[in-house]
């Protein structure tokens, strides 16, 4: 098959041979019109992707592709999209999707979503499983999809996503500033 039905990544078959990646094809969820298909370029490594793959958090689904900080191309984007058009340069973190209706997502705090749907190692409704950034291609609704300006390097924006996200967002939120004392907890 191939793209656009099924993307190739390096995955892990077993927690227990979590070392040996194997190049697979896997599907990608049924586009939407507010999908973005990314030919990705770039995917950073997070403290996340091993805590999966080891089984440091529980049971996954497998075989698993890992990866939430991914750089790459739009290279298809549904009609309702008006935020990333075809060629920008765009970047995924680690959550893909959630409903966009509950009282959490209106509140911007769709990380909190009841329907929030990971990067990958998560189902979509209709049971696809959500798979990971070291691979070919991704499917991502445009919330979660990020145009990157063309001033940031790739192998610099690609931590933004998740690592550099975590800590920004809280500094802002919480009204750091100048004259403000800050501790950041690496866990
Ligand atoms: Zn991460
Ligand atoms: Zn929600």
């Amino acid at each position: 098959m191939g793209y656009p039905e099924t993307a190739e990544g390096f995955m892990v078959e077993s927690q227990k041979n979590w070392q040996q990646f194997k190049k697979q094809e896997f599907k990608l969820k049924p586009f939407e019109d507010r999908d973005i298909d990314i030919a990705i370029d770039a995917c950073g490594v997070c403290g996340s992707d091993v805590h999966s793959i080891t089984g440091g958090w529980g049971e996954v689904p497998l075989p698993l592709c890992v990866g939430h900080e991914v750089i790459g191309r739009a290279i298809k984007v549904g009609k309702d999209v008006t935020t990333i058009k075809v060629g920008d340069r765009v970047g995924v973190g680690a959550q893909i999707g959630a409903d966009l209706t509950c009282d959490n997502c209106k509140a911007d705090q769709e990380n909190y979503c009841p329907n929030s749907i990971d990067t990958y190692g998560a189902p979509y409704p209709d049971g696809t499983i959500a798979q990971g950034g070291y691979s070919s291609h991704m499917r991502a609704h445009e919330y979660f999809t990020f145009k990157i300006p063309d001033n940031i390097e790739t192998s610099i924006a690609a931590p933004m996503l998740c690592a550099g996200l975590t800590t920004y967002s809280p500094l802002v939120r919480l009204g750091a500033g100048p004259g403000k004392k800050v501790a950041i907890v690496g866990m």
